[in-house]
């Protein structure tokens, strides 16, 4: 059985990352780690029930990964694949920007990840074989004005995937990120104009869609990828 834990699991990226590992292999449980779960990561338990379940996570607080951990191993015995997916952004203006914006952005997607990183990696050393996808973006490379709390965190999670790499590598474990563009999802907004001018910035001339991020994670995932590890993956249609 391999055992997958997914965080949030409520949002368009990691659902689709939790679909595909669940349809590529009927020898997986998937853990979607969720604050508090919603109707589409509830569907997603239904449609696979004796293999996918809610792990209730919030990815900034150490004591929550450690339950969550605790509740895998019961579970599974082991801890094959970690994506750390969960991600928020509040853009503004770094004049203007609030300690608390700052602050809070910083703590979900750089030390939520580092706080995951680390309370799977005992694990995965001892089983001599593990898999972490970081998920960053574009914005890590294109630090574009008005996200400097968010370009700063993924940019971080890039450095702490690399330094991480190199720790691990040689007891089989390998991780690596991927840095999607702009991918259609709930956090883009629903507004048609605004993603049709989104779309006219990207050379593939569209947004990408989560299945294809779930492909590239599933693809790092993969023995295929074995040798692959420390590696940034761009999926942005093009732009960088
Ligand atoms: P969503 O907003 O749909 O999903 C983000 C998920 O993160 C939500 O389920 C949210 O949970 C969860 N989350 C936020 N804070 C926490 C927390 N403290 N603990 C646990 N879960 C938390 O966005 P996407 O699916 O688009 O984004 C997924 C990842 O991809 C993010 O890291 C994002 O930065 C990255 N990304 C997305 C891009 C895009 O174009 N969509 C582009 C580049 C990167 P809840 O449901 O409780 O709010």
């Amino acid at each position: 059985m391999k055992s997958i834990i997914i965080t949030g699991g409520n949002g368009g990226i990691g659902l689709a990352c939790g679909r595909a590992f669940l349809s590529a292999e009927v020898n997986t449980h998937v853990f979607l780690g969720c604050r508090e779960a919603r109707d589409d990561a509830e569907s997603l338990v239904a449609e696979f029930p004796s293999r996918c379940e809610i792990l209730t996570l919030d990815v900034t607080h150490p004591d929550s990964w450690q339950q969550a951990v605790i509740r895998v191993l019961t579970v599974t015995k082991r801890i094959d694949v970690l994506v750390n997916n969960a991600g928020t952004h509040k853009d503004s203006l770094l004049a203007t920007m609030s300690h608390e914006d700052w602050h809070s952005v910083i703590a979900t997607n750089l030390t939520g990840t580092f706080l995951g990183c680390q309370a799977v990696v005992r694990t995965m050393l001892g089983q001599k074989r593990g898999r972490i996808v970081n998920i960053a973006s574009l914005s890590a490379l294109l630090a574009p004005a008005g996200q400097a709390n968010y370009a700063a965190a993924k940019a971080g999670v890039i450095a702490l995937t690399k330094s991480m790499a190199k720790e691990v590598a040689r007891v089989g474990v390998t991780v690596n990120a991927v840095c999607p563009g702009y991918i259609r999802t709930k956090a883009l907004g629903q507004n048609e104009s605004v993603i049709l001018e989104m779309a006219k910035r990207v050379p593939a001339r569209r947004l990408g869609t989560t299945e294809e991020v779930a492909s590239a994670v599933s693809y790092l995932t993969s023995d295929s990828a074995s040798y692959v590890t420390g590696s940034i993956l761009k999926i942005d249609g093009g732009i960088f």
